[in-house]
């Protein structure tokens, strides 16, 4: 049996996954977190969150972010490809930074608009 706080919704309802019994969840108050808790121990992901150098800018760094969760066993990798990137501004929010981050489908995207 392994413990886990739920972080899907600011509630953090504690969820219990038995590990023996099919990852079967229980402590959760809704499905959302049910599939959270099976998922953290068979797949972990996250949303990642970075900032990439920019120029002619009012700023030097601009955030970026994944357009969805990947896998947490890629996050070092993933962020390695944000290394030497310099966008040029403007920049919209949701600009495409970095398309399909290893395979995943996801992509890095400009988190703000930059003028
Ligand atoms: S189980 Fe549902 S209600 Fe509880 S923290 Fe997770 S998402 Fe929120």
């Amino acid at each position: 049996m392994t413990e886990l706080t739920c972080i899907v919704c600011p509630r953090g309802c504690r969820l219990k996954v038995d590990t023996e019994n099919g990852y079967r969840v229980t402590g959760h108050s809704c499905e959302k977190g049910e599939a959270y808790g099976k998922n953290e121990l068979l797949n972990p992901t996250r949303v990642v969150t970075s900032t990439v150098k920019i120029t002619g800018a009012m700023h030097r760094r601009i955030p970026v972010k994944t357009n969805g969760a990947i896998p947490k066993k890629l996050i070092f990798e993933a962020m390695k490809l944000l290394d030497g990137i310099e966008l040029k501004a403007p920049v919209k929010l949701g600009d495409i930074v970095v398309k399909d981050i290893l395979g995943t489908g996801i992509d890095f995207v400009a988190s703000r608009d930059m003028l």
